[in-house]
């Protein structure tokens, strides 16, 4: 239907063989493929501590709830981020303060304002490395651990994502990973949690699994009859199926990932030259602090482009384009609910504005990167005169 999409997922034959290998074989959940996979992710990003669960937001929720953010505490997040990153705080009672980021050329949390809005009740701070570029881990830890209060990293967009030589999700207290659909690494709906402990790794196990102090392996293989339960727990197991997908996903993803950055420079390279244009993060490998993931191409357009009008035009020239992110206070529940605190947010308004988000995706080519960027000029043409 499109003739470039806004993203594409990147599987070959073996995905598929590996689901049929799990359906065929009939052990469907909490196995040796899920097992495998959490040993493959732990190797791929440096960690031992890693629990694969059935999508990001249950990560995310446990994550807030493994650090005790209840009921009259206060979570600190970007409003330029995916609702979950808010909604799983609400959902463990907590309130919500939302905080700005750093400017058109950074679209991650400010440290200064995160550092603003700590109050009394802040118990936990998260991130957002936003198109898959890290944070100011180190402003943001220093913060933190000088007041006892947690960091989550929502590293949805940042699996193998690099800062100052350490992965991604593996800095703050909790990482969440999410393997959705249009994910760098993709099962369908998937997630893993990467905990900085092992007090923390041995609690979200607990919690994966409704508190059980045994595992349905465990119970099938004869090493237990019966069980405990320590912590009033979830369901957000991962299965088989997923965990067999990921696996192949896992080998293509350092490969699809380097893709995704020489697109990503061609697009900045192409992109540089028209001054209608700003690129966020535009130079920030060459700094030699981390390395993106590249998961998405953000660009911002003039203030005050019609957006909409721009998107139609580069619709009718066959190609996709999103908005990365229409921001949590916008939203009805969240601008009008007491529970989240909405004040001073002016670079967001200004950068969510003018956002708009370019197709990239590993099997894209550099003839559609150098199609995508005359259909913006058109259309800009077009639609600004
Ligand atoms: C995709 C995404 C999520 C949610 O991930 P799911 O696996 O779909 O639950 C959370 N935060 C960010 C920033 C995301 O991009």
């Amino acid at each position: 239907m499109w003739k470039i999409p806004l993203s594409d997922v990147n599987f070959g034959p073996e995905e598929a063989e590996a689901a049929q290998r799990v359906v065929a074989g009939g052990w469907l959940t909490m196995g040796e493929r899920t097992q495998a996979f959490e040993r493959g992710l732990g190797e791929a990003l440096g960690s031992p501590r890693i629990l694969a669960v059935t999508n990001c937001t249950a990560a995310l929720h446990m994550a807030y709830a493994a650090v005790d953010l209840g009921p009259g505490d206060e979570l600190i997040c970007p409003s330029l981020t995916f609702v979950a990153t808010a909604n799983a705080a609400l959902a463990c009672g907590a309130n919500v303060v939302l905080a700005d980021v750093v400017g058109p050329h950074d679209l991650t949390l400010d440290p200064a304002d995160v550092e603003r809005k700590i109050t009394s009740c802040t118990r936990a701070i998260a991130v957002v490395h936003y198109a898959g570029y890290p944070c100011d881990m180190d402003a943001i830890m220093d913060i933190a651990s000088r007041r006892g209060i947690a960091v989550i990293e929502d590293a949805a967009h940042a699996p193998r994502s690099t800062y100052k030589g350490r992965a991604l999700g593996t800095i703050g207290d909790i990482g969440c990973l999410s393997f959705f659909s249009n994910k760098n690494l993709s099962t369908g709906e998937g997630g893993a949690l990467i905990s900085r402990t092992d007090e923390l790794h041995g609690k979200l196990r607990l919690m994966r699994a409704h508190g059980m102090t045994t595992l349905t392996l465990d119970r099938h293989k004869g090493h237990a009859f019966s069980y405990d339960v320590l912590l009033p727990g979830f369901n957000y197991r991962i299965d088989e199926i997923r965990s067999a997908i990921g696996l192949v996903q896992l080998g293509r993803l350092e490969e699809g990932n380097r893709r995704r950055r020489a697109l990503a420079r061609r697009y900045h390279e192409k992109l540089a030259e028209d001054r209608r244009i700003t690129l966020p993060f535009e130079g920030f490998e060459a700094r030699g602090i981390g390395e993106s993931a590249h998961h998405i191409l953000p660009v911002l357009l003039p203030p005050g482009a019609p957006r909409e009008a721009i998107m139609a035009a580069m619709k009718a020239r066959g190609i996709q384009t999103s908005v990365h992110y229409p921001p949590i206070h916008g939203f009805t529940f969240h601008g009008a609910t007491d529970r989240v605190r909405t004040e001073g947010l002016p670079k967001t308004d200004e950068i969510a504005a003018r956002e708009l988000t370019l197709p990239l995706y590993p099997r894209m080519t550099d003839a559609q990167v150098d199609e995508v960027v005359s259909a913006l000029r058109a259309s800009l043409d077009e639609v600004l005169g």
